[in-house]
C-alpha cells in the first residue's frame, strides 16, 4: 500500500459518514488512466445532451441522429432518428478493423474445459444463428427467451437477436421452471434458446428438463433450440426442438445486419425479484449502446491490453451491459466462467486470475464476504500480480469487505470502482472513475458525467447533505423505456413518487465532501426511535467486528420502542456463536453508532436468505421477526435457509 493510503487507513469508522481511509490511485495508475482528469465532469454539466452525443459517435451508425433527445416525463427518446445495429457494434466493426484475431472470450468450464473465441469467431457464430433463427420465422420485434448456462453461446444468441432486430429476454439458468414459464408468458416468446444441462458443483443441471415443462403451458413457443454442452440426454419434441448445431450448420454464413432505430427494442429483462413480483423492464438500442460503452470505458477503463473478468451470470442486467455489450462493443478480451467460486475448492477464482492473467474483476460483495469467511489462505496461494482494478456491483459493500478486497485481492495497489446502478438503469450510474477519483471505503462515490442524482426527503426537497432517498433527475441514454406491457406500473414505480424525478427504490447519504453512500432499499429502512437508521449502516458495523464475515438487520415492531432491531450475523470460519458473542457484538455497534442502533436481537446463522442473484431479502427476515408466515419466497436461490432460520429464530425467542 503507498504510504500515504497507509497513513489515512489509521482512522476508523464511527458511523458510515465519518468513515475516514481514503484512497487515491497511484500516480503510474493516473497516467495511463482512459479519463485523466475531472474535465468530464464540467463538459458533461455544460451540456448534457451535447456530451451523451458525443459519446454516442464512439459507435458506428447507419444513420445520425436528427435530434439527441425526446422528453416527454417519462418518456424519452434519445438519438431520435438514427439507426444502428449493436451486433454490429460489438463485432462486426472490430473484424473489419483487422482485430478479428483478437480473443473476445477466454472461456472455462467446471472441470476446467477451455474454449477460446475471437471477435471473427463470434462474428461467424452470430452470423450463422442469426440466420438461423429467422429460418425458423423469427422476425423483427419478435421475442425470444435465452435459458442458459454460461456458456459463449448465451452471448451468441443474445447478439445473433440483436442482429435481426428479435427481442431478446435472457432467464437466468438457476429460475425454476415456473419463473421460466411466467417470463416467457409475460413476453409472448416465439422461440426459446437453452441447452441440454448446465454445470454446477459438479452435478448437471437439466435445462432442458425444465425447459420443456415450461414450454409445455406456453402456447407462445413455436420452437426451442438447444445447444448440446452437458450431453446429457434429453427429449426433443419432434417439429417444436431443434439441436442448435444442426440448425447453425445449415444456416448461411453472412447474414446482414438490420438497421434498428435507436429507440426499437433491444432487449427486455425481468428484475431479480428482491421486493415482489418482476418486472419486464424495456431497454432499446442507441441510448443504451451509448451508455455501456462509455461507461465500460471510464470505470472499468479498457484497453486493448486487458483481460477483463465480470463474475456476474449473464441471466442479470450487470451480464448484459458488462458481459456482452459494454465490453465487446469496447473490443475487449474477457473471460466467461461456467462455475461456482468454490468448486472444486474455495480458490477457484484465484486460479483462473492466474491462469488467464486477469486485470480486471468486477464481481458483487456477496461473494466477497463468503471470501472473507473462508479466509485468506486461499488467494494467498495465487498469484494475483496481473489484477489492476476492482469492481463491486449488487449491494451496498460494507467498509471492511472493501478493506479486504483492496489489501488482501488489490494487494493495495488496484482501485476498487463501488458502482451503483439497476436493471432500470442499464448502466452505471454512480461510481467512482479509477483514474482520478479518491475513494472511500463504502460510497460509491457520486454520479458520474452525465447523471445527475440527488437525495430527497420525503416531502420532495433536495438535500445536498445528509439521508433521503435517492432520485436521478434527468433522463439519461440508458434509461428504461417501460415495463413490458404495463405503462402504469412503469409511472407508478418510478415517476409517481415525486415529480421530475426517476426513483431507483434506494435510500442515500451524502456527505459534506458530496460523496454518495448508498444506504439499502428504502423499504428496509428502520425507524427506531424517530431516527432513520439504514440496514447498511448497522450491518457494517457488525461486518467491521473481526469475528463477523455477513450480517443482514431488519427493523421489527416492538410494544416498547415502536421498532427493535434484529440482526442475523454469520460468523467467520473458527468463531463460536453464543451469549457472549452476542453481548460483545452488540457493544461493538454501540461504540460505532451508539445506543439508538444496538440491535435487540442477534441470530447466529450459517446462511441467509438471498435471491439467485445473491442478494439478502430482508423481507423475509422481517416475517421471521414479525412472527408472520413466510412472504413470497419463489425468487429465493434455496427456500430451505429460511425454513431453518424461522425454526431457529422461533426456537430462540
Ligand atoms: P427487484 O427490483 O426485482 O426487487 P433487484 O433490485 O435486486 O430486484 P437489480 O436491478 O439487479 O434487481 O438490482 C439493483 C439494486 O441493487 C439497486 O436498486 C440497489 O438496491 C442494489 N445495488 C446495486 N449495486 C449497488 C451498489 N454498488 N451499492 C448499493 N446498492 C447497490
Ligand atoms: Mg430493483
Amino acid at each position: 500500500m503507498p504510504d500515504e493510503n497507509k497513513q489515512k487507513n489509521q482512522g476508523t469508522m464511527k458511523t458510515l459518514l465519518e468513515e475516514t481511509r481514503t484512497f487515491r490511485p497511484s500516480e503510474e495508475f493516473k497516467k495511463n488512466a482512459n479519463v485523466k482528469d475531472d474535465s468530464i465532469y464540467k463538459e458533461a454539466g455544460k451540456n448534457r445532451e451535447a456530451f451523451w452525443a458525443k459519446y454516442a459517435q464512439d459507435l458506428e451508425w447507419y444513420k445520425k441522429w436528427d435530434k439527441v433527445l425526446e422528453w416527454k416525463a417519462p418518456f424519452a427518446k434519445w438519438f431520435v432518428g438514427g439507426k444502428l445495429n449493436a451486433s454490429y457494434n460489438c463485432l462486426d466493426r472490430h473484424v473489419k478493423a483487422g482485430n478479428g484475431g483478437k480473443a473476445a472470450i477466454l472461456w472455462e468450464g467446471e472441470e476446467g474445459e477451455q474454449r477460446t473465441l475471437t471477435y471473427e469467431d463470434m462474428y461467424k457464430a452470430v452470423n450463422k444463428l442469426a440466420n438461423a433463427i429467422k429460418a425458423l420465422g423469427v422476425a423483427k420485434g419478435d421475442r425470444v427467451a435465452i435459458y442458459m448456462p454460461m456458456i459463449p453461446e448465451a452471448s451468441i444468441a443474445m447478439l445473433a437477436c440483436a442482429r435481426i432486430g428479435a427481442i431478446h429476454t435472457v432467464i437466468f439458468g438457476g429460475f425454476s421452471s415456473d419463473s421460466l414459464k411466467d417470463r416467457i408468458d409475460d413476453a409472448q416468446a416465439k422461440l426459446l434458446i437453452t441447452a441440454d444441462g448446465g454445470a454446477r458443483r459438479g452435478k448437471m443441471v437439466p435445462l432442458k428438463e425444465v425447459a420443456d415443462v415450461a414450454a409445455a403451458s406456453c402456447p407462445s413457443i413455436k420452437h426451442v433450440l438447444v445447444v448440446k454442452h452437458a450431453s446429457n440426454p434429453v427429449n426433443m419434441k419432434t417439429g417444436r426442438d431443434i439441436w442448435y448445431h444442426e440448425a447453425v450448420e445449415k444456416a448461411a454464413d453472412y447474414c446482414e445486419p438490420e438497421k434498428m432505430d435507436a429507440e426499437d427494442i433491444l432487449f427486455i429483462l425481468y428484475t431479480s425479484g428482491t421486493t415482489g413480483k418482476p418486472k419486464g423492464i424495456i431497454h432499446t438500442t442507441g441510448g443504451y449502446m451509448t451508455s455501456v460503452t462509455a461507461t465500460a470505458k471510464w470505470v472499468f477503463d479498457l484497453k486493448k491490453s486487458d483481460v477483463y473478468w465480470c463474475t456476474a451470470d449473464v441471466g442479470w442486467v450487470t451480464g448484459h451491459s458488462y458481459i456482452t455489450y459494454g465490453p465487446m462493443s469496447n473490443g475487449v478480451t474477457q473471460v466467461m466462467f461456467e462455475g461456482t467460486p468454490d468448486y472444486p475448492e474455495r480458490n477457484r477464482f484465484w486460479k483462473i486470475i492466474e491462469k488467464y492473467k486477469v486485470t480486471i474483476l468486477y464481481t458483487a460483495p456477496t461473494a466477497i464476504r463468503a471470501f472473507m469467511k473462508w479466509g485468506t489462505q486461499w488467494p494467498e496461494g495465487c498469484d494475483l500480480s496481473s489484477l489492476r482494478l476492482l469492481g463491486t456491483v449488487g449491494e451496498p459493500i460494507n467498509p471492511e469487505a472493501w478493506i479486504w478486497y483492496h489489501e488482501v485481492i488489490g494487494k493495495g495497489k488496484c482501485p476498487i470502482v463501488d458502482t451503483w446502478w439497476q436493471t432500470e438503469t442499464g448502466s452505471i450510474m454512480i461510481s467512482p472513475i479509477p483514474g482520478i477519483t479518491t475513494t472511500k471505503p463504502g460510497s460509491a462515490y457520486r454520479p458520474l458525467p452525465g447523471i445527475e442524482a440527488t437525495a430527497l426527503t420525503a416531502e420532495g426537497k433536495e438535500i445536498t447533505e445528509g439521508g433521503g432517498y435517492l432520485a436521478i433527475k434527468n433522463p439519461w441514454p440508458s434509461m428504461l423505456r417501460g415495463i413490458w406491457g404495463n405503462e402504469q406500473r412503469y409511472k407508478d414505480t418510478y415517476w409517481s413518487r415525486w415529480e421530475g424525478y426517476y426513483f431507483p427504490g434506494d435510500g442515500a447519504r451524502i456527505d459534506p465532501e458530496g460523496y454518495f453512500w448508498l444506504l439499502g432499499r428504502v423499504d428496509d429502512i428502520m425507524l427506531v426511535a424517530g431516527h432513520n437508521i439504514g440496514t447498511m449502516e448497522v450491518e457494517s458495523a457488525l461486518v467491521d467486528h473481526p469475528s463477523v464475515a455477513e450480517a443482514a438487520v431488519v427493523g421489527i415492531k416492538d410494544d416498547v420502542k415502536g421498532t427493535a432491531i434484529a440482526a442475523f450475523v454469520i460468523l467467520k470460519e473458527g468463531n463460536k456463536a453464543g451469549k457472549e458473542l452476542e453481548d460483545v457484538l452488540k457493544k461493538h455497534v454501540d461504540g460505532k453508532i451508539g445506543a439508538i442502533a444496538r440491535p435487540s436481537k442477534i441470530i447466529f446463522s450459517a446462511e441467509l436468505p438471498k435471491t439467485r442473484s445473491g442478494k439478502i431479502m430482508r423481507r423475509l427476515l422481517r416475517d421471521i421477526g414479525e412472527g408472520r408466515a413466510l412472504g413470497d419466497v419463489t425468487t429465493l436461490a434455496d427456500a430451505s435457509v429460511v425454513e431453518a432460520l424461522k425454526t431457529k429464530y422461533d426456537d430462540e425467542t
